[in-house]
């Protein structure tokens, strides 16, 4: 499929009826439904459509955290993990925007690792880890 083609399925796609009825008539049409479906298949095998696809999934990635694809692209791609010599994310390849989950700023990059370990704590509840660790410190 051509850039033009997915183009064209594209728009065919959006143009699709929006109330529910439809949409329910639309999904009924399974070889309407199989064609399209196919269609997307086959544009993200194109080496374009991966490139497309991984493009857009940073940019969704990027903007969940409020930074730019810009300012990711700029950053070093390390670990922010003090002593972490990482120079891979890990897991499943891409570097994990460490961000804060009440304000939802973006605190730096983190490896597989790290991600998993301070992804979801604050800083209280850090310095209890560290105090807990302190005191059963076997
Ligand atoms: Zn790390």
């Amino acid at each position: 499929m051509t850039k033009e083609e997915k183009a064209v399925y594209d728009r065919a796609y959006r143009a699709r009826p929006g109330n529910k009825e439809a949409k329910k008539a639309y999904n009924n049409q399974s070889e309407v439904r199989e064609a399209h479906a196919a269609a997307d298949k086959a544009w993200k095998a194109t080496e374009e459509g991966k490139i497309s696809k991984k493009a857009t999934a940073l940019k969704v990635r990027c903007t969940r955290v409020g930074i730019t694809v810009e300012y990711y692209d700029s950053l070093p791609k390390k670990c922010s993990f003090p002593r972490c010599n990482a120079l891979k994310a890990g897991g499943m390849g891409d570097w994990h925007m460490d961000h804060n989950k009440i304000t939802g700023k973006f605190r730096g990059l983190l490896c597989f690792t790290h991600n998993r370990k301070v992804s979801d704590l604050t800083l209280e509840e850090a310095e209890g880890v560290v105090e807990y660790l302190k005191s059963v410190d076997v």
